[in-house]
C-alpha cells in the first residue's frame, strides 16, 4: 500500500540503482556525502515490526549487502547504519560511508557542520572528489551483488 502524502511514497527518494517487488536501493545524491545510500522499502510500513520476519530478513540482507560493498569498493573508515524514519516515517534505512575527516565525524551526518578551517575544508572537498570518482564502480559493484541474491 502506498500513502498519497509520503514522499517515498510518491518518489524514488533518489537515483535508484537497482529495486525489486520489495525495496529499492538508491543514491542519495548527497553532496556532502558521496556514497551516502538507502533502501527503501517499497510498501508504506513505518516500523521494522511492521514487517513479516521473512521481510525483515530480505531488507536487513540488502543493508549488509550494501555496506559490504561500500567497504569494499569505497574503503571508508567507517559505515553507519541508521533508521529513523521521524521525517519521513516509511521504513528506510541509511548507510553511509564515514571518514576521520569527513565534516561531521564522529558526529551523525545530521548534526550540525562543526567549523573548519580552509585547509581542512580543502582537505574535505578532495578527499570527496576521491570518492565521487569511485561511484560508479560502487554502483556497479552493488548492482552485480544485488543481481545475484
Ligand atoms: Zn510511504
Amino acid at each position: 500500500m502506498l500513502s498519497a502524502k509520503c514522499p517515498l511514497c510518491q518518489t524514488p527518494g533518489g537515483t535508484v540503482l537497482w529495486q525489486n517487488q520489495y525495496l529499492r536501493v538508491i543514491d542519495a545524491c548527497d553532496q556532502l556525502y558521496p556514497g551516502f545510500t538507502r533502501v527503501i522499502w517499497m510498501a508504506h510500513v513505518v516500523e521494522m515490526t511492521d514487517l513479516s520476519a521473512a521481510e525483515q530478513a530480505e531488507l536487513l540482507r540488502v543493508v549488509l549487502l550494501v555496506e559490504q560493498v561500500q567497504r569494499a569498493e569505497l574503503k571508508p573508515d567507517k559505515v553507519n547504519l541508521a533508521a529513523f524514519g521521524n521525517v519521513v516515517p516509511h521504513l528506510h534505512w541509511h548507510v553511509i560511508p564515514r571518514w576521520q575527516d569527513d565534516p561531521h565525524f564522529p558526529q551523525a551526518v545530521w548534526a550540525a557542520v562543526p567549523h573548519a578551517d580552509l585547509k581542512t575544508q580543502a582537505a574535505q572537498e578532495a578527499r570527496r572528489a576521491r570518492v565521487q570518482q569511485q561511484l560508479t564502480a560502487y554502483h556497479q559493484a552493488l548492482v552485480t551483488q544485488l543481481d545475484s541474491i
